[in-house]
């Protein structure tokens, strides 16, 4: 057996630091659940903000088969697939989407298959790292802009556009970890001029922003100036899966030649058939979003951290900055013993001296459940440690 005591010391390292990460068994129980000592929490951690993979959503007919079988240009697409890829593109108003599966297949694949060598991406410093590990294998130049800077990104353009063949902005639409939202507008202007694409990652918008929960550019009202949109199925959507938005033709093209579609078995059928009830839900049920939306505004409000963004009031993402690690990790145990999971995020996932609690909202938290929250926290000072 080789040794392996270099990897022991680098976990050894992380566990001094408080850096060290453990897959912890949550039995799950609705928007709570009981962790590894035990205690019953209610979760407060997780991206199910619609409340759609807890609350038990009736799936009309779940078909009997666990797996595609294959990836989707073989023989693992089936016609549930093709409609769910056709509720998406209606409710994105594209051409096409097609399914990826997850969303971090979606983000890589996508931005490595359409950046070519010859061209410009130009990336947000807080982009989720799907996207960054997309710009990486992509063949591409990458310029990393200060976050949603897009002053930064104009001057980049106008000094630099004529070295390349295409330039692409890549963006998350909301920031996973700070629940900000990125200057969509402002950056299509800037884009247009330079006949740069932007390709948004939508997944945290998805079911949750605009008026029919499409998403951040619909919010903005940028759908039809965005011409490439990502998104996830795992998040509001409650399932597991990615998908893209685009005109035909670069879906087409994507199916042809993204890895990570081409060789990656499809979605399972039970899977894409929990998907469908759930976009269906978006729009039976727009009062789960209104929920959510609320709440966010609430909370943001309560802990006096609200902006003048409206929208972004609204992103059910509250972070909670902290600064140094083991003070983000204490801060979690408390909210724990106290009834609440907030998860303390660390390094490399955030910059160094910024650890933070990212609390999550969901319409299935009762208000009673965010009002004792926001007691336990105010309670705790964990807002003035920082
Ligand atoms: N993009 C962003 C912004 C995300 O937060 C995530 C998930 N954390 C993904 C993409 C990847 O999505 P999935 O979990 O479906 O792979």
């Amino acid at each position: 057996m080789p040794s392996f005591d270099y990897l022991a010391n680098r976990l050894a390292q992380w566990s001094s630091q408080h850096r060290l990460r453990t897959l912890v068994p949550r039995q799950p129980q609705g928007v709570e659940f009981v962790d590894a000592a035990g205690r019953r929490l209610v979760n407060f951690g997780s991206n199910d903000y619609l409340g759609l993979a807890t609350s038990g959503l009736p799936i009309a007919s779940l078909p009997r088969e666990s797996g595609s079988t294959a990836s989707a240009l073989v023989c693992g697409w089936t016609p549930l697939h093709h409609q769910l890829a056709e509720t998406i593109a209606e409710l994105e108003s594209t051409e096409s989407a097609v399914l990826f599966p997850s969303g971090y297949a979606a983000c890589s694949g996508t931005v490595a298959t359409l950046a070519e060598a010859g061209d410009l991406i130009l990336s947000d410093a807080l982009n989720h790292a799907s996207l960054i590990d997309g710009c990486r294998l992509s063949r591409a130049e990458c310029v990393v802009y200060p976050h949603r800077d897009h002053e930064f990104v104009a001057s980049v353009l106008k000094q630099r556009r004529h070295e390349f063949t295409r330039v692409w902005i890549v963006t998350d639409g909301v920031f996973s970890m700070d629940g900000d939202v990125a200057p969509l507008v402002e950056l299509c202007d800037v884009a247009d001029p330079f006949d740069a694409s932007l390709i948004v990652d939508e997944a945290h918008g998805t079911g949750v922003l605009g008026e029919m929960g499409s998403g951040l550019c619909e919010a903005l009202g940028v759908k039809d100036r965005v011409a490439i949109r990502i998104g996830t199925l795992s998040k509001a959507i409650g399932c597991q899966g990615g998908f893209v938005v685009a005109p035909k033709v670069v879906t087409d093209y994507l199916v042809n030649r993204c890895r990570s579609l081409i060789f990656s078995t499809a979605l399972a059928p039970s899977t894409v058939a929990a998907s469908i009830t759930a976009f269906e839900s978006l729009n039976s049920e727009p009062e789960r979003r209104h929920r959510v939306q609320s709440l966010a505004q609430h909370v943001r409000e309560q802990l006096s951290i609200s902006t003048s963004c409206a929208i972004e009031n609204s992103v059910p993402i509250v972070p909670l900055i902290i600064g140094e690690d083991a003070d983000a990790m204490a801060a979690a145990e408390t909210l724990a013993e106290a009834g609440f999971f907030v998860p303390a995020i660390r390094p490399p996932t955030v910059p160094p001296g910024t650890a933070r609690l990212r609390l999550s909202l969901s319409a299935s938290h009762s208000d009673a459940m965010v009002e004792s929250l926001l007691r336990a926290i105010k309670k705790s000072g964990i807002l003035t440690v920082g």
